[in-house]
């Protein structure tokens, strides 16, 4: 029987590299559904491709668009958010959770009440409501597999281990579009500017987290919660090639360290082939080409999304949902001139203070629906913060 596949976000540059790697091997695979944006053409192209059951844009007012260009394909059209949770809810084994933000929460619930493996690249999650992520999988007899290359790299280096000898986990961060920028000249940063990543290329929004620190700050939560690690035993380290992609450090100061090109085929086909090592079209590191690899020590006055990501960690309840709101209002600002790059923090800040209450939620009481009041006020207070 061909494994049941369901790629959530298959437009966007995960989505992509997960249809190159399934692509190649058509005759395992049969493809249920796969949702996208406003990119209908490439949709429909990609589920004409695929053969997929449903094609889903999550944009309400661009059904006709997707049935004309699905029309004599005998691929199912179906738009809106109610018909992405349908679509999310069709029985499959694996499915890729790759839309960008909090708007990939619901679908991958949804997937893991099927009982389907989740490979999960949507971080926000993870961040936004990591223990009922991670209780849902559970309770459905299930389990995710992180598809974020630092969590990939730390998954693989405790296969076999034991979570109570790890001393460390270190993620490594390039340091994205202005690492090596005076502090000073931040303010005069474009979003076009920091959309530009020196090593990976990737989705336009997690390409200026990059830049701000913020990706980091969110996958330090997502360690935490994904591996159940304490705040204090993350650290991260700017490196500038980005081959590390992440190192555990256990008790007896052994270091693991997954070295690999920047490609996140190497993390989606590791979740994809799990518990199997499957050959990938991924480029082999020539070292001695590479020549030397450097880490430097982040610094909190360039980017302090990292102090920020530590308060929310210390903080828990439901402060990562608000954290992950507010930062995506504020990065919403930016793209559209409306802030500074260095004010993005400063509105995260002000609204984790003010929204401190939702420190006090707890872990095993957290819903959807409150992840939504949460995820919605911190939205509106960032939004009235930047109105002043
Ligand atoms: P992207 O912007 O390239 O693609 C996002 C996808 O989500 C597109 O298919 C888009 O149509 C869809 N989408 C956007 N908003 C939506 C909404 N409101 N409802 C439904 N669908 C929506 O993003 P990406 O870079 O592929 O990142 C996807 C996720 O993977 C993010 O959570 C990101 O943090 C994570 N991730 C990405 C990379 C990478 O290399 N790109 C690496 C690690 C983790
Ligand atoms: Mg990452």
């Amino acid at each position: 029987m061909r494994r049941r596949i369901s790629i959530f976000g298959a437009t966007g540059s995960i989505g992509q590299s997960t249809i190159d790697l399934i692509a190649r091997d058509p005759q395992t695979y049969e493809v249920v559904a796969l949702t996208g944006g406003q990119n209908i053409a490439l949709l429909a192209a990609e589920a004409i491709k695929t053969g997929a059951q449903v094609a889903v844009t999550a944009d309400e007012t661009r059904l006709q668009d997707l049935r004309d260009a699905l029309a004599g394909s005998g691929v199912e059209a179906a738009a809106g958010r109610r018909a992405l949770i349908e679509a999310a809810s069709r029985p499959a084994d694996w499915v890729m959770s790759a839309i960008v933000g909090a708007a990939g929460l619901e679908p991958g619930l949804r997937a893991l009440q099927t009982g389907a493996v989740l490979a999960l690249a949507n971080k926000e999650s993870l961040v936004c409501a990591g223990p009922l992520i991670m209780r849902t999988a559970q309770a459905h007899g299930t389990h995710i597999l992180p598809v974020d290359s630092e969590h990939s790299a730390v998954f693989q280096a405790m296969i076999g281990e034991d979570l109570a000898a790890v001393e460390r986990v270190i993620i490594t961060a390039s340091g994205g579009a202005f690492r090596d920028w005076p502090i000073e000249d931040l303010a005069k940063a474009t979003p076009a500017q920091a959309a530009t990543h020196p090593n990976w290329d990737m989705g336009q929004r997690i390409t200026i987290d990059s830049a701000s620190m913020f990706n980091k700050a969110l996958e330090l939560i997502e360690t935490k919660e994904y591996f159940g690690i304490a705040p204090e035993k993350i650290e991260t380290v700017v490196h500038p090639e980005s081959m590390i992609h992440a190192m555990v450090g256990f008790n007896d100061g052994a270091l693991m360290a997954h070295v690999g090109a920047p490609d996140m085929r190497h993390a989606i086909g590791f979740a994809l082939h799990y518990p199997h090592r499957k050959p990938l079209p991924v480029e082999r590191l020539d070292l001695v080409k590479l020549g030397q690899m450097t880490f430097r020590e982040p610094c909190e006055a360039r980017w302090p999304a990292l102090r920020l990501a530590r308060e929310v960690m210390q903080a828990g309840g439901l402060m990562g949902a608000v954290f992950n709101a507010a930062k995506e209002r504020a990065l919403d600002a930016f793209i559209a001139e409306a802030i500074t790059f260095p004010q993005m923090a400063a509105v995260v800040e002000e609204v984790l203070s003010d929204l401190s209450t939702y420190e006090s939620h707890n872990p095993a009481e957290i819903t959807l629906d409150k992840v939504a009041e949460a995820d919605h006020l911190a939205r509106v207070r960032a939004d009235e913060f930047m109105a002043r």
